[in-house]
């Protein structure tokens, strides 16, 4: 089955690029995938599949095919949202859909996974086990789907799960691959500051909200700098404080908003305890109330170790000469929803090099001029595809 695999994904190279460029020609934002949901649709007409459609909280899909022989049940995963970034690419086949982008690389996750699909079902009878594969709407924007798609139930039996993202760390040929925990998890976070208003030549008739404001500002970043494991990372992001106001007139009440990245869990439930403890420092220390919201969107992920193992043992015995080194990848302070499926399912999350050619400083993911280059996806489909040999042959 491998090298049937292997020379069907060569063959079909041309269409995966087509594919990638029709749906970056054409990109829709998260939960608003209506079009490139019946794209993938139609795509699976006419095959010898079940398809799921409106999966989960928006557009996900689920294809499920169920090879000839009995064996382990896995799935794969590709996203298919765009991001509200207007295209600053000169491609020719740049983005229809003004200030909409497929600038995280979603199109070639999605355009790659068809293809392999599309052969996987072909090679049907061969494969042993059930493979599903999951298109996800809504990456990019809170709740995401990935968790509804866990929590609607479709994914229940499966032994592992892998999916890879298009990063242009390293140029095509290179596959980085990180065993445990490798990107970040991430909470958002909002506090209201209720102090008493008044006048700014009397501040002993009020209670000045702005001044609380500052020494929470000042006293959270101690969490990370006095608090933290030195070994650990985490971040903490004020992003938002609505100090405005009138130069003479105390300011009654303030808002503040942050961002918190960490790598573990046990670094989230510090910083979640330490946090909430400096709020009712804040409280006790200037008499005002606050309100805070805590809200944890998505996990640390964390890879497998004996799977992560498998899968570098697996690339690395591919003996494909596009293929040219098999990497221990970067933890990335950037977080995925790909996080809740490893949850609940073990598996591997790795990472695909697609730096243009030619270019020496790419710009990264989520940049207006953000590209790839194409070679790339067939990369990934073979990558993927060794993988998935390796569980189901
Ligand atoms: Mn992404």
């Amino acid at each position: 089955m491998r090298s049937k695999l292997m020379e069907m994904l060569e063959s079909r190279k041309v269409e995966m690029i087509e594919i990638r460029r029709y749906l970056h020609e054409n990109p829709e934002l998260s939960f608003k995938e209506e079009k490139t949901a019946q794209y993938i649709i139609d795509f699976y007409k006419g095959k010898d599949v079940e398809v799921q459609s409106n999966v989960g909280n928006g557009y996900g899909i689920i294809v499920t095919i169920k090879g000839g022989k009995p064996g382990k049940n896995i799935g794969l995963r590709a996203d298919f949202d765009a991001l509200p970034i207007v295209e600053e690419t000169d491609v020719p086949f740049k983005s229809k859909n003004e200030g909409v982008m497929h600038g995280c690389g979603h199109d070639g996750h999605t355009a790659y996974l068809l293809v392999l699909a599309g052969c996987l079902i072909q090679l049907k009878s061969e494969i042993a086990g059930t493979i599903k594969i999951i298109h996800q709407h809504a990456e990019e924007a809170p709740p995401g789907g990935a968790k509804s798609i866990v929590e609607s139930g479709v994914l229940d039996g499966l032994d592992a799960i892998f999916g890879i993202h298009l990063f242009p760390i390293k140029p095509a040929g290179y596959i980085g691959y990180r065993s445990g925990y490798a990107m970040a998890g991430r909470t958002y976070f909002n506090l209201k500051i209720q102090g008493v208003g008044g006048h700014g030549s009397s501040p002993h008739l009020a209670n000045d909200s702005i001044v609380a404001g500052a020494h929470f500002i000042t006293a959270v970043q101690t969490v990370i700098s006095r608090r933290l494991n030195p070994f650990e990372v985490g971040v903490i992001t004020i992003g938002s404080f609505d100090g405005k106001g009138t130069f003479n007139v105390i300011k009654d009440s303030v808002e503040l908003e942050g961002d918190v990245r960490y790598m573990t869990v046990e670094t989230q439930q510090l910083i979640e305890k330490e946090v909430h403890r400096i709020v009712r420092g804040i409280e006790a220390e200037f008499g005002v109330s606050c309100e805070l919201t805590y809200t944890a969107d998505y996990p640390p992920l964390y890879n497998d170790p004996k799977i992560t193992a498998d899968v570098k043992a697996s690339l690395e015995s591919m003996n494909d000469p596009d293929i040219k080194e098999i990497f221990e990848g970067p933890m990335l302070s950037g977080s995925e929803d790909f996080a809740y499926y490893l949850e609940k399912i073990p598996g591997c999350f790795f990472y695909i090099g697609c730096s243009p050619k030619g270019v020496e400083k790419p710009y990264f993911n989520h940049h207006p001029k953000f590209d790839i280059d194409e070679d790339a996806l067939l990369i990934a489909a073979k990558s993927v595809g060794q993988v998935v040999c390796n569980f189901s042959e």
